[in-house]
């Protein structure tokens, strides 16, 4: 079989190395797969929600459910609960489920709007998985409906990157230890060598930027300027804590309450609660932030709190040279959707792609990877700004700023469609499906300016009687299934 790349080296064993350790280990056995990272420096150890799409990693490398969850201390996630996002004490769920039709005489949102009866509640009550993480209640679609709707997880960051270096190390991978201290480069501009801390050399032919905020390769060595999100992102910090279990206990969901200057983050793991303030430094100090996280704590802190730096952006370009980013050395977008680690199985997924062939990559190959890795980066960033632009808060400058901004051209377009024509457009590699936006629209109150005549054409109360039966037949499914607490002790129990 021909090889692209013999020697790839992988630089980092965060979530991001590790991950790619695998992929790249197991799609590519002619090559030889080094990782090398620095216990001393350890890794960025938060990142404890994720999205569905990691089920698909997990599937792909044979990585069993329970064993994962066991490792990594997880609990089921079954979407986000957001609260005080709209107007305070308002909340609302984004959650991993559909609403059925989006479109013609069927559509469930238009005709949601169109009964317009307060009986109904809200529309999540329409929505399965909303419906389960509102009760804390899980139980995974059955097995004749697989796509009913999907669920993801919550973990333990520091236990995952130990998880999957063990599967890695078995799949082939190599790890060398040590502190890179040099890099040399090529004629060509590309890596050649990194050079470690003891004198030892890892020379390659592909690296792959692991290496997390520092980004030793594509942004030191490379000097790959940085594209800066954040005239719409303004968060650049985050508090990090771990609590003792206590309060509503084990929800399958995530909270995300909105604060003075940024929001908070409660993830549920099966021994303890993680917690986060992400905020913005130009709106709130250090401290006054530190003070809110800690006044929102189900029980004691089980730690000091931790303080995290960043900028919301990406790298212009992902892939330059030989040497490709993944994870945080390649971008990073506030964790609220918690899309880090979906966006390091995409580029990884990406690149696999091009590398299988056996040949290198055309440079045109490279630049399309580039320009689709932007895409789905801007499009998640969009997405993100949607959840803050819709805000009726104007309590702090922050969220004033929020709801007066100029909006990238991107989301002022697909805004404008739905509040005009109640079109959800979608262009492709989303990253979040128009499911999700219509859940985010509703959760705020954001609806279209007129109904699509359409809707007449199902009889009023023939539509009134279909959410209503809709609504009940969930509770009553709900109703039936086990707390998330009991699945999950099962679940860990059944392979013991
Ligand atoms: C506040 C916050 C909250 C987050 N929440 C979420 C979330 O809920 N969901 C989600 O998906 N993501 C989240 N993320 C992102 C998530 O943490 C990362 O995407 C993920 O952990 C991957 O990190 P990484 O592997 O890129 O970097 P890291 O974990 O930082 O790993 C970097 C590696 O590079 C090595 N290294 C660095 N320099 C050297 C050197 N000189 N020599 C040798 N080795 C070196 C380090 O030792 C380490 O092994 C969050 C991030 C932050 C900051």
């Amino acid at each position: 079989m021909p090889i692209a790349y013999k020697r790839i080296v992988v630089v980092g064993g965060g979530t991001a190395g590790w991950m790619a350790a695998i992929g790249l280990a197991t799609a590519l056995p002619g090559s030889t797969v080094e990782l090398v990272e620095s216990e001393a420096i350890g890794i960025v150890g938060v990142g404890e929600a994720t999205f569905p799409m990691l089920r698909e990693f997990h599937n792909r490398h044979r990585i069993d459910e329970a064993d994962f969850l066991r490792a990594t201390n997880g609990t089921f996630k079954l979407g986000i609960e957001f609260r005080d996002w709209r107007t305070k004490g308002q909340r609302f769920f984004h959650t991993f489920g559909n609403f059925d039709d989006l479109t013609g005489p069927a559509c469930l949102w238009g005709q949601y709007r169109r009964v317009n009866d307060p009986a109904l509640g809200p529309l999540s009550e329409q929505c399965l998985p909303s419906v389960m993480a509102s009760q804390g209640r899980f139980a995974p679609p059955p097995a004749e409906q697989p796509n009913l709707y999907s669920y993801a997880y919550h973990f333990d960051a520091n236990l995952y990157a130990g998880f999957l270096r063990g599967i890695a190390l078995k799949r082939g991978a190599r790890r060398t230890e040590g502190r890179i201290v040099e890099v040399k480069r090529r004629a060509d501009g590309g890596v050649d060598q990194l050079k470690l801390e003891d004198g030892r050399v890892v020379a390659g032919d592909l690296f792959i930027d692991c290496s997390g905020f520092v980004s030793l390769l594509l942004g030191r060595a490379l000097e790959e300027p940085y594209v800066d999100f954040s005239r719409w992102l303004p968060v650049d910090r985050a508090w990090a804590v771990p609590s003792e279990p206590s309060g509503p206990g084990l929800t399958p969901h995530t909270v995300a309450t909105a604060l003075e200057a940024g929001w908070t983050w409660r993830i549920p793991l099966s021994n303890r609660i993680g917690n986060g303030h992400v905020f913005a430094s130009r709106y709130i100090d250090e401290e006054r932030a530190r003070t809110q996280l800690l006044e929102q704590l189900d029980g004691p802190a089980l730690a000091e709190p931790r303080l995290l730096r960043f900028t919301t952006g990406h790298r212009e370009r992902f892939w330059v040279h030989n040497v490709v980013g993944l994870g945080l050395s390649s971008g990073f977008l506030e964790p609220l959707e918690s899309t880090s680690i979906l966006l390091i199985q995409r580029g990884l997924e990406k690149m696999i792609e091009l590398l299988r062939p056996g040949a290198r990559p055309a440079a045109a190959a490279v630049a399309n990877y580039n320009k689709g890795m932007t895409r789905v980066f801007e499009r998640i960033r969009d997405f993100i700004i949607l959840h803050y632009c819709l805000t009726e808060r104007r309590d702090s400058q922050l969220w004033r700023d929020m709801a007066s901004m100029e909006l990238p051209e991107t989301l002022d377009f697909k805004l404008h469609a739905w509040r005009q024509t109640g079109s959800l457009n979608m262009n492709g590699e989303e990253g979040f499906e128009a499911t999700s936006w219509l859940a985010i629209h509703a959760g705020m109150g954001n609806w279209p300016v007129r109904a699509d005549p359409l809707l007449a054409e199902v009889p009023f109360e023939v539509a009134l009687q279909a959410l209503r039966q809709r609504r009940d037949h969930y509770a009553a499914v709900v109703a039936a299934m086990p707390t998330h607490d009991a699945f999950l002790r099962r679940i860990m129990r059944s392979n013991n």
